[in-house]
């Protein structure tokens, strides 16, 4: 019987080694994210359970990247909220030369005047561009597995599982960090599950995103019905966390609609959160995950410059 199908009622035992391991390797300590959606729609892949691709319908805003202006403000806003890592999300498959010399400019200036960690994900980065961007100052690349190698022509047929292992594995030999997940309910097993996270063992990611799908109308999993509980969740993450021991575990997107009324008990397993919802979806608000963290006895994880004393 596999981690996943344990009975619920030996859920204690999951939720207690993965409290000892997350307990051991960061404290009491959470770390919340913000997201800028720095390029939105326009997309020429076809990920079934994405809002930007090429087969979405889904009524989302759509526009070129950002300004770096825009950028800037958006990352002193995620620094004013004492987040612990900017992250700015460019859809489309590859990172034309314009937009690699723009978010090179705003990764810069964001840096100098915010003093905050910036994770981008960018689609599939040529050995050159992740260099430049790791001499901007970029610290961390996320490209999500998003599933098993096996499940993976269910979910996208415009490009491989081992295309995106080996988008990893070029930023990676640069000396990014990577942040790379997946997300469940889009119709895999469990046994598909397990394999997307011991196949995320070979590139040791330092964050591991697990997002919960939330059919968005419009796509081609619009229809779809997430076979998720919260308690399914719960060990889900139980199972990241012992897989990826040290690893940052987040809560990811859909977490506010599958883990419901038990998402202050993921913070005993994950240590990191996004706040203010997602790419192009709302979540909880940054004031109500603050005041989750502080009633389930957890500290806030702050360092950068723009945060202040607390
Ligand atoms: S490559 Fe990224 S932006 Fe494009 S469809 Fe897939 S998930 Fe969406």
């Amino acid at each position: 019987m596999g981690v996943l199908t344990l009975a619920d009622s030996d859920f204690p035992t999951l939720f207690d080694a993965a409290w000892s391991v997350r307990r051991h390797f960061h404290g009491n300590r959470v770390q919340i994210q913000v997201l800028s959606n720095a390029k939105s729609g326009l997309c020429g892949e076809d990920c079934r359970y994405c809002a930007q691709s090429r087969v979405s319908h889904a009524d989302i805003e759509r526009y070129p990247i950002k300004s770096v202006e825009a950028l800037l403000k958006d990352a002193r806003q995620a620094g004013s909220l004492r987040a612990r890592r900017f992250c700015m999300g460019l859809s489309g498959r590859v990172l034309e030369e314009e937009e690699a010399a723009t978010l090179c400019d705003a990764i810069r200036r964001i840096k100098a005047e915010v003093g905050i960690p910036v994770c981008c994900s960018l689609g599939f980065l040529t050995p050159e561009q992740a260099r430049r961007l790791r001499e901007a100052g970029l610290d961390r690349v996320n490209h999500n597995l998003n599933t098993s190698e096996r499940f993976y022509p269910s979910i996208c047929t415009t490009h491989t599982f081992a295309d995106r292992m080996r988008n990893l594995e070029i930023c990676r030999d640069t000396g990014l960090e990577l942040c790379s997940g997946g997300i469940v309910g889009q119709g895999e097993t469990d046994a598909d599950i397990v394999d997307m996270l011991l196949a995320l063992r070979k590139v040791a990611p330092a964050s591991v995103p697990i997002n919960f799908l939330v059919p968005i109308p419009g796509t081609p999993f619009g229809d779809a019905i997430p076979k998720l509980t919260p308690l399914k969740c719960l060990k889900i993450l139980g199972l990241a966390r012992l897989l990826h021991p040290s690893a940052d575990i987040r809560v990811a997107g859909g977490r506010e609609a599958h883990l419901r009324a038990l998402q202050p008990m993921s913070l005993f397993i994950a240590n990191s959160i996004f706040v203010n919802g997602y790419l192009t979806a709302t979540g909880q608000p940054c004031d109500e995950a603050l005041s989750m963290i502080s009633d389930a006895g957890f500290e806030l994880e702050v360092e950068n410059a723009a945060a202040g004393p607390e």
